[in-house]
């Protein structure tokens, strides 16, 4: 009886225990604070379209790696990360002065909570990579950073979670704002999942990605990054730093907030400009009502006193373009 009542009573204080780390949000995870974020908009260099989430034949994609990667090329893109689930690829030979090929990988270790398995990128990890599944997932995020990638959070809408489950681990810079695979279960917009992280305290930064898997999807969504040069270290840097922003269609030119807590974006023409900001019902929204479109708005904040500000620009055709946070 005794024996039984230990048992029980041990039984609660682990589940509680397991309760209170799920929950725990904020507290033990690193990311808070520590990921600094430099504005694109505001600093010299060039633009490079990247495409971050690629499968091929090495897990389930159409295509092989060359054909892929030659796919890319053609719709004009600059950087490709080959993100193939739980295995590197070997890229050399596939980089030139005028085109990045970065070996990435998609990786899915287990969450704490039981829910489904959380879908990560590791940007920029060196082939070969010896993959542990059984890591534990905060290991497998460390391990993967220890290599020098990049670590994101995928798709977290696809994956059912809630941004508990996002909270279970830290290391990742940011999370994919757009996934266009995911559009076939019509939950390819994340953006839910990023005003709640931005709101408990995390800085993270938002990419656009088609998670391409059959060749007909190539070049659907994009990352445009600002860097020095295209060589894998000015391109892994510019995203450790945030200095990109996501799209599927508008260009974004210019993005800022004055010393009068005015905003100010400057975009290609599009119908409908938004501004997001924490707090309840904060937030504005410019329509164009003409067929010239919006190219540019300003929204004075000064009595919002927000922490971040965000905008998302949508055009005729509802293909939109995110800009990073800008923390006050
Ligand atoms: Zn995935
Ligand atoms: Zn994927």
């Amino acid at each position: 009886m005794k024996r039984r009542i230990f048992f029980k009573l041990a039984g609660i204080s682990a589940l509680s225990a397991m309760v209170q780390n799920v929950f725990a949000y904020g507290t033990k995870n690193s990311v808070i604070d520590s990921n600094s974020m430099t504005n694109p908009f505001r600093i010299k260099g060039n633009w490079y379209k990247a495409a971050l989430h690629v499968h091929t034949t090495t897990s389930d994609g159409d295509v092989d790696v060359p054909t892929r990667l030659q796919q890319y090329r053609e719709k004009g893109f600059d950087v490709v990360a080959i993100t193939d689930h739980r295995q590197t690829n070997d890229l050399s030979g596939y980089t030139t002065r005028k085109f990045l090929a970065i070996s990435s990988i998609e990786f899915h270790p287990e969450t704490y909570s039981g829910a489904p398995t959380h879908h990560l990128l590791g940007i920029g990890l060196p082939h070969p990579y010896k993959y542990n599944n059984s890591l534990p997932a905060q290991e497998m995020i460390d391990d993967i950073k220890s290599k020098g990638a990049k670590v994101f959070y995928a798709h977290p809408y696809w994956t059912g979670h809630t941004f508990v489950e996002m909270t279970e681990v830290s290391g990742y810079l940011g999370l994919e704002v757009y996934n266009d695979g995911c559009e076939s279960t019509n939950s390819a917009e994340s953006q839910i999942y990023w005003d709640q992280m931005l709101n408990k305290g995390y800085r993270l930064s938002g990419l656009a990605t088609d998670d391409v898997h059959r060749s007909e999807k190539v070049g659907k969504a994009w990352t445009m990054i600002k860097a020095d040069k295209l060589n894998e270290k000015s391109i892994l840097d510019a995203l450790e730093n945030g200095c990109f922003y996501a799209s599927k269609g508008p260009e974004i030119e210019d993005f800022f907030v004055d010393e009068n807590m005015k905003v100010n974006i400057k975009c290609s023409p599009v119908h409908k400009i938004a501004f997001r900001i924490n707090g309840a019902g904060n937030g504005r929204v410019f329509l164009s009502n003409d067929s010239q479109g919006l190219s540019s708005a300003e929204w004075d904040m000064s009595k919002k006193k927000p922490k971040w500000v965000r905008c998302e620009v949508i055009d005729k055709d509802g293909n939109s373009a995110w800009t990073n946070p800008i923390f006050m």
